[in-house]
């Protein structure tokens, strides 16, 4: 037997470990089932590729033995092994260029090395977290020598020849005090399923099972051996071997939703990054979507092992309803929360699985337009989400989204809208701030109507403030029409200038209605009405300002609309021929309030409103 001291690296890694890297201890049993899996893999590999492995038998399995009362429990896998020298330099030092330079690193501060080491696997020195005893038995593939590496994790190992039939690594965990709760098969079970339950080989565990005898009116223990992962890792298999079916029990087991997904998305991405996606709709939108605390629906897996399910990073909130899996196999299986949020390699995952994502849906609304219009029932909303925070994706996103308008029934897209666009039409317009019914009898259509131009209607409460931020769709304009400027190109060349003969009447206007409103002039959108508001280009309408005083922002400054009057109403030329007297004051006011009314606008003064009308009223019945 030789005695063999840990390289110095080992024992600064182990100290580290145990006093500061994990808060759950359980995550043993992951790395080492992770590890077994890995040879597995790599046998597989050479009984499939190299001509001197090829006559090997491949078996492939894990196998948990627990023995509740001498509290140990034994890992075997039929993998790849490892002889002696592979012992001595794989769990005696630390090979990994990467993590002797992490060693470097170390401050000596528990804590920020802690948050370090999250980047780095250490993998097999964390059982010593629950083990005060560990012995490896491996025997290496195509070799007949077995060796045994014993350690207690504190300052060597010792090595000796072995006996062990059949090629692969036995691995005999001793519990210490923390570790004892881990003999116990219903706690392993439970960690096997939480981290493992996808790892592509069956687990096995065998335990004291109790079985009630009926005869005898007791239990009785009996060893069992049960399978306790599912095996599947289903995402990891080529596309042509699934069925839908797969998917979409698939689906049910990560979502916890009954119904069937409405589509999903499966992708194997090779090259720099390799990594699988698959990701899900669901038919439904999840209850909490629009929750602070919503439910993150993708879970992260590094090489099949589970590492987290409630990762708000790995999709943008946007997406929050897309459930499913992304599996790297270039992070470290201890990567934790910190780090996953300016980790490299997840950014990288992140910004390609938004562009497939948002590309299959494109082709869906393409190839599938019912399907696509179920989708938009659920999902409009969290898609102008992503208008509004999603920079690099608006092109894409545009698309997507889906709108009312004052030309078709349902919803369009706004290449549709593009596709429709009349002649001298340069813009895309649209009416928003306030309810369906409000926008769509909204006198700042009516030059739209009478030019037969289409106009998009956002009644989402959050539309203004979305939109507001686009000014294009591509290389066409996309504008409010309740802002000064718009309707500006809407004018008749032709049409001679009013603005003499109108200017004592717009003065006036503006010395009686004082600071409420910013200007008074004249309208080239109003056809039917008299009057109309508007907000300057970079203000919030006055729908929008009193909205944002309900929510609480009190301190919102009070904006002043810019009043517009249609030189063509009858109620305007007559103004014109008054001289200043009551009747015209009122007429004033009146023309100011009910373009606020049918701007959903609430009156400062609804009293001195009623007065007003009924005084005009009774001149004229
Ligand atoms: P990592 O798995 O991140 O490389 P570990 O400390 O867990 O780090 O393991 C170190 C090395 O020991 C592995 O890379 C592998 O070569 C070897 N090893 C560990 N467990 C096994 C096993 N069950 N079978 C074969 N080799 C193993």
């Amino acid at each position: 037997m030789s005695k063999r001291e840990f390289q110095t690296e080992v024992s600064q890694l182990l100290q580290l470990i145990i006093h500061s890297l994990y808060s759950h201890p359980e995550i043993f049993l992951r790395e080492l089932v992770s590890n077994s899996s890995d040879a597995l893999d790599k046998l597989r590999h050479l009984t499939l590729t190299d001509e001197a492995y090829k006559s090997l038998p491949f078996s492939p399995r894990i196998d948990l033995e627990l023995d509740e009362e001498k509290k140990t429990l034994t890992i075997s896998d039929t993998g790849i092994g490892m002889n002696e020298e592979d012992l001595s330099s794989n769990l005696g030092t630390i090979a990994r260029s990467g993590t002797k330079n992490f060693l470097s690193l170390l401050s000596g501060d528990a804590k920020k090395d802690s948050n370090l080491i999250g980047q780095f696997g250490v993998g097999f020195y964390s059982v010593f977290m629950v083990a005060d005893r560990v012995e490896v038995v491996s025997r290496k593939a195509g070799e007949e020598q077995a060796w045994r590496w014993v350690s207690d994790g504190k300052t060597g190992f010792e090595i000796e020849p072995a006996e062990r039939q059949g090629v692969g690594t036995t691995l005999v965990i001793h519990f210490n005090e923390e570790g004892k709760q881990y003999a116990n098969s219903w706690r392993l079970q439970e960690i096997v399923k939480k981290y493992s339950n996808h790892i592509a080989f069956p687990i096995f565990l065998t335990y004291d099972k109790s079985e009630w005898n009926e005869a005898e009116k007791k239990s009785d223990k009996i060893r069992a051996t049960e399978q306790v992962n599912a095996a599947s890792a289903l995402w990891r298999r080529p596309k042509s071997e699934l069925k839908d079916e797969d998917y979409k029990e698939l689906y049910k087991s990560v979502s916890g939703d009954w119904e069937d997904p409405l589509f999903w998305f499966h992708t194997k991405a090779e090259g720099s990054l390799e990594y699988t996606t698959l990701f899900f709709i669901p038919s439904k939108a999840p209850l909490d979507l629009y929750h602070a605390e919503y439910k993150v629906g993708v879970k992260l897996y590094v090489k099949r092992v589970f590492i987290m399910d409630d990762a708000k990073e790995l999709l943008p909130q946007y997406l929050r309803f897309v459930r499913g899996i992304i599996d790297s196999e270039d992070l470290p299986l201890n990567v934790s929360r910190e780090i996953l949020q300016q980790n490299r390699i997840l950014t990288n995952i992140r910004t390609a699985s938004v562009k497939k994502i948002l590309s299959e849906l494109k082709s869906i609304a393409v190839d599938q337009p019912e399907t696509y219009l179920k989708f938009i029932a659920e999902y409009n909303r969290p898609l102008k989400e992503g208008l509004y925070g999603d920079y690099g994706n608006r092109e894409a996103l545009l698309d997507l989204v889906r709108f009312k308008s004052t030309k078709v029934e349902g919803l369009t897209s706004l290449a549709d809208v593009k596709s429709r666009m009349k002649e001298g039409q340069k813009s895309i317009y649209y009416i928003t701030s306030g309810a369906e019914s409000l926008l769509r009898t909204s006198p700042l259509l009516e030059i739209y109507k009478k030019k037969d131009f289409e106009v998009l209607v956002l009644d989402d409460d959050f539309d203004e403030v979305v939109f507001s931020g686009i000014d294009k769709y591509g290389e066409i304009d996309l504008k409010a029409i309740n802002k000064t400027s718009t309707g500006e190109d809407l004018k008749d060349e032709n049409e001679p200038d009013k603005a003499e003969t109108l200017q004592p009447l717009l003065d006036k206007l503006k010395s009686t209605l004082g600071d409420r409103v910013k200007d008074v002039r004249i309208s080239a959108r109003l056809a039917d009405s008299p009057s109309c508001i508007v907000s300057d280009e970079a203000e919030p309408s006055l729908k929008m300002q009193q909205m944002m005083r309900a929510m609480g922002q009190k301190d919102m400054p009070a904006l002043k609309p810019t009043l517009e009057i249609n030189p063509d109403h009858e109620i305007v030329k007559k103004l014109l021929t008054r001289s200043d007297d009551a009747v015209a004051e009122d007429a004033a006011w009146l023309l100011f309030d009910q373009a606020l009314l049918m701007e959903g606008v609430a009156l400062q003064d609804p009293a001195a409103f009623v007065q007003r009308l009924n005084r005009l009223l009774s001149l004229s019945v």
